[in-house]
């Protein structure tokens, strides 16, 4: 709300404020920055990996019916348990597993992190990959082993055996497919891990939908394995809800140190009518994938420019210029995540989610124009 009251309120002296923050939050959490997520009007998002396409009218209206019927004077399901009897019958969940639901998966990072966050515990995760897991690491006091890819994204795995065997992680991340490189891990990689590995592996399938890999269906089949899912590529960024599958007894881990009521009640209205139209989620599915081969060709055809093979719904792209390229396509009204300089990997590296063909359209021609 802004603060429009006329007359001078009682006001602590701000170098007194400064010096209490000082003295009483962590030094550690001090020397964090707040993660920043720019206000973005007008312009083309090639960068955040969302769905491009909006739910058709008749799905809106479901939606909009569903809101109408939920009850705001009430706390939401605690358990979420529509949603995860939703989430059941839409997915591959084997029978016996359980599930936990966040306020996206960036809540269930971070709540996995916190519950192995034992002094002498370190998690590690081959990079380049996603930084929340490096984040909340760093946030829970936990050492974080950074495992480099291979030249081409591909896992390196005996250099990932290797590590495991020396630093002995409480928890492995793997994000399969991988961002920012689009790459998944193969099943047999993923199963050597599993076996090396001391505690926990988390296979981050946040980009499952658009590949034809996914360990949900044997889950079950190892005793240290956790699915961690979103809906926030395929269309429900907004609503925020992701998810974990495992043996229950890790999940019951998971839900010890999960608030009460971490997904509200408009987003478990909304969940279940969503996931009835599978139709409408697979065929936009089908058409980003679609997509995602026609505008790879395009780029690719591009002097000096090298595009990596994706299972995810973005590519990832060596360019001659990263910060020259990703300027003239601001300049377009054109966002892209420009990953120069984000890791030593990543040099003149672009991630590019794939857009309608009219976004897609539209990138392309930013290119052609003089520089
Ligand atoms: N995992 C990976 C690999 C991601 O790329 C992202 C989104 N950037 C997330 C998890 C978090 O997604 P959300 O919190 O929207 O579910």
């Amino acid at each position: 709300m802004n603060d429009v009251r006329p007359l001078p309120v009682p006001r602590a002296d701000d170098a007194e404020v400064a010096a209490r923050v000082a003295a009483t939050v962590r030094a550690d959490v001090r020397s964090l920055f707040a993660y920043h997520v720019p206000k973005i009007e007008g312009m083309v998002m090639l960068h955040a990996n969302e769905n491009p396409h909006p739910a058709p009218a008749g799905l809106r209206k479901a939606i909009a019916a569903a809101v109408a019927r939920v009850a705001f004077n009430r706390y939401p399901d605690g358990a979420g348990d529509a949603v995860k009897a939703a989430l059941a019958a839409a997915l591959p969940v084997p029978q016996g597993a359980a599930i936990v639901l966040g306020n996206g998966s960036d809540e269930l990072i971070q709540l996995l992190t916190t519950a192995i966050a034992r002094p002498g515990a370190a998690v590690l995760a081959p990079e380049p990959t996603f930084v929340m897991y490096r984040i909340y690491a760093r946030q829970s006091g936990v050492p974080y082993v950074a495992v480099p890819l291979r030249a081409d994204f591909s896992l390196d795995e005996d250099a990932l055996l290797a590590a495991i065997a020396r630093e002995r992680p409480a928890l492995v991340w793997l994000a399969s497919p991988n961002n920012p490189t689009g790459r998944r891990a193969g099943a047999a990689s993923i199963e050597r891990i599993l076996a090396a590995a001391p505690g926990v592996v988390v296979v981050d399938e946040a980009y499952a939908d658009f590949g034809d890999a996914s360990l949900l269906p044997r889950v079950l089949e190892f005793p240290n394995l956790i699915v961690l899912r979103t809906l926030s590529k395929v269309g429900l960024a907004g609503a925020r809800l992701g998810y974990a599958v495992a043996h229950p007894a890790w999940i019951a881990e998971i839900d010890k140190v999960r608030s009460p009521y971490n997904v509200n009640a408009l987003t478990q209205a909304v969940v279940p009518v969503v996931l009835a139209a599978a139709d409408v989620l697979a065929e936009q599915v089908a058409a980003i994938r679609a997509e995602r081969a026609v505008l790879a060709a395009a780029l690719a055809a591009r002097d000096g420019v090298t595009v990596f093979p994706s299972d995810a719904n973005f590519l990832l792209v060596r360019v001659p210029e990263a910060d020259a390229w990703a300027e003239r396509l601001k300049r377009n009204r054109i966002l892209v995540k420009n990953l120069h300089g984000a890791h030593r990997a990543l040099e003149n590296c672009l991630r590019i989610t794939v857009g309608t063909p009219a976004d897609n359209r539209a990138l392309l021609s930013a290119l052609d124009t003089s520089p």
